[in-house]
């Protein structure tokens, strides 16, 4: 338990469970804003769909290499998943190693494991040579194991990965935990030291900023409502009318909607829901978070926590089984999970709870790949910090016709059709419930 002194612990009795707000803590900083409205060129080299991480960091080496680019997104800037996640650098793949041999051989399952050492490399020179003003620290990442077992598997995986990709990654026992994280909940854990934190708004208005002073054009609360291909020229129609184009680039990931039919097909939007606490006294944030790292855990519907960029506050995410309004109970329990892992918060006033759209697919693989000439890059599946930009850019390599830059272990076929579905994905409630259940099975197996 920690120690308050009495002045410390009085922020913290108030018993309300809901948060304040239901905007993202982010926006606090760093709010998206609508942009001045844009005349529309009805000529476009190039025609960007969605102004995320994605749709941005594609545009800007387009501009940059000379050509007139024009993104539009149905909602302001950044308003999609790019402002309201975690801020967890990750990179990582949900399918394990051996899940990816056995699915794609072992070849291409190494070239996706080192893709992910080289995004987050590049990524981290990114903000540095761009000068992105962001809250980036390279903190690194705990994960938590559940059980013994799930531990010994754990130190086997942080030492393969240190062989075989060189990334500094250990095992923690036990006996250790507290020195990386003030529970006593999970049964030890690993740690990476290539993963960090940022401010993902900041992140996002940072990269838009560039790209706006590199002549892109931002069209914000313009949905595209369809495309078309004539021979070599795209039309595109959208809230403010027609633009041609000669290249397209899909960015929607969550928010796909029906102006992109093949893609919504083979993505279905999943919620994610963050929570954040009201500020922590110094002392408590040093026990239950001493290193300042990102943290995670294996369960299915594991949760993924950090501190705020100023360690003041903690904020914690996980999936939220809702798919319409704002209801209360995802809310209620990701506060129950945070006072499962830190008992000593059971009083603490939550001021922001937020939710946004991640994009699954049926093999849990982001993707880069081309459609009737419409090039898609997409299929984050809650990992998209530093995927999105990445296969952004890589995109936009694609397009300029440079073979070498825009080469990615993830440019394979397009994710396959989710059977009978069209954009409503009324099943998931029933496969977030069904997650809920292998993760108490496992919890009970391992505490036995
Ligand atoms: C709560 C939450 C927590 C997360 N935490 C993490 C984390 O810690 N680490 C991590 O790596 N990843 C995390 N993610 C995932 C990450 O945020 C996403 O993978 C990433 O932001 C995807 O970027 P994007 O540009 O592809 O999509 P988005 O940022 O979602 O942008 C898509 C845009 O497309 C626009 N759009 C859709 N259809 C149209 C249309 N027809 N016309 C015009 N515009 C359209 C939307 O308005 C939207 O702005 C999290 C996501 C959420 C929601």
């Amino acid at each position: 338990m920690c120690a308050m002194t009495p002045s410390e612990e009085a922020p913290m009795r108030n018993h309300s469970k809901l948060a304040e707000k239901s905007t993202p803590y982010w926006w606090e900083a760093a709010p998206v804003q609508p942009l001045p409205r844009q005349p529309l060129h009805t000529r476009q080299d190039v025609v960007i769909v969605g102004a995320g991480y994605t749709g941005l960091a594609a545009a800007l080496p387009l501009a940059r290499a000379g050509r007139s680019v024009a993104v539009f997104d149905a909602l302001n800037p950044g308003e999609g998943a790019s402002s309201r996640n975690g801020g967890i650098t990750s990179g990582s793949i949900r399918p394990g190693f051996a899940t990816l041999v056995r699915h794609f051989g072992e070849q291409t399952a190494l070239a996706i494991e080192a893709e992910g050492k080289t995004a987050r490399a590049f990524f981290y020179d990114f903000i540095r040579t761009e000068g992105l003003d962001c809250d980036f620290a390279l903190t690194g990442l705990f994960k938590g194991a559940l059980g013994f077992d799930q531990y010994d598997e754990m130190a086997r995986g942080a030492e393969a990965l240190a062989k075989r990709l060189g990334i500094e990654s250990y095992a923690v026992p036990y006996a250790d935990q507290r020195d990386y994280i003030g529970t006593g909940f999970y049964r030890g854990g690993t740690v990476r030291m290539d993963i960090g934190g940022l401010h993902p708004a900041k992140f996002h208005a940072e990269l838009l900023r560039i790209a706006l002073a590199a002549g892109v054009v931002v069209h914000a609360h313009t949905p595209v409502t369809a495309m078309e291909r004539d021979g070599r020229v795209f039309r595109i129609a959208t809230a403010a009318g027609t633009v041609e184009a000669g290249q397209v680039l899909v960015c929607t990931n969550g928010y796909t909607d029906g102006a992109a039919p093949y893609l919504r097909r083979r993505l279905v939007p999943v919620r994610s829901r963050m929570i954040a606490t009201e500020e922590l006294p110094p002392a408590v944030m040093a026990h239950l978070m001493p290193r300042r790292m990102m943290m995670g855990e294996n369960r299915q519907l594991g949760f993924y926590y950090r501190p705020s960029p100023d360690g003041r506050r903690i904020l914690l995410g996980g999936r939220d089984s809702s798919r319409v309004g704002d209801p209360a109970a995802p809310t209620l329990r990701l506060r129950a999970g945070l006072v499962e892992l830190f008992p000593e918060l059971e009083g603490v006033r939550l001021t922001h709870s937020w939710f946004g759209n991640v994009a699954m697919n049926r093999d849990m693989l982001p993707r880069l790949f081309e459609r009737d000439g419409v090039v898609y890059a997409t299929g984050f599946c809650g990992s998209g910090v530093v995927w999105a930009p990445w296969l952004g850019m890589r995109a936009a390599h694609r397009l300029l016709g440079r073979e070498a830059e825009a080469r990615t272990a993830f440019d394979f076929r397009p994710p396959a059709a989710v059977p009978f579905y069209r954009g409503n994905p009324w099943f998931m409630p029933a496969i977030i419930r069904g997650y809920a259940l292998q993760d108490r099975l496992a919890m009970w197996r391992a505490h036995r």
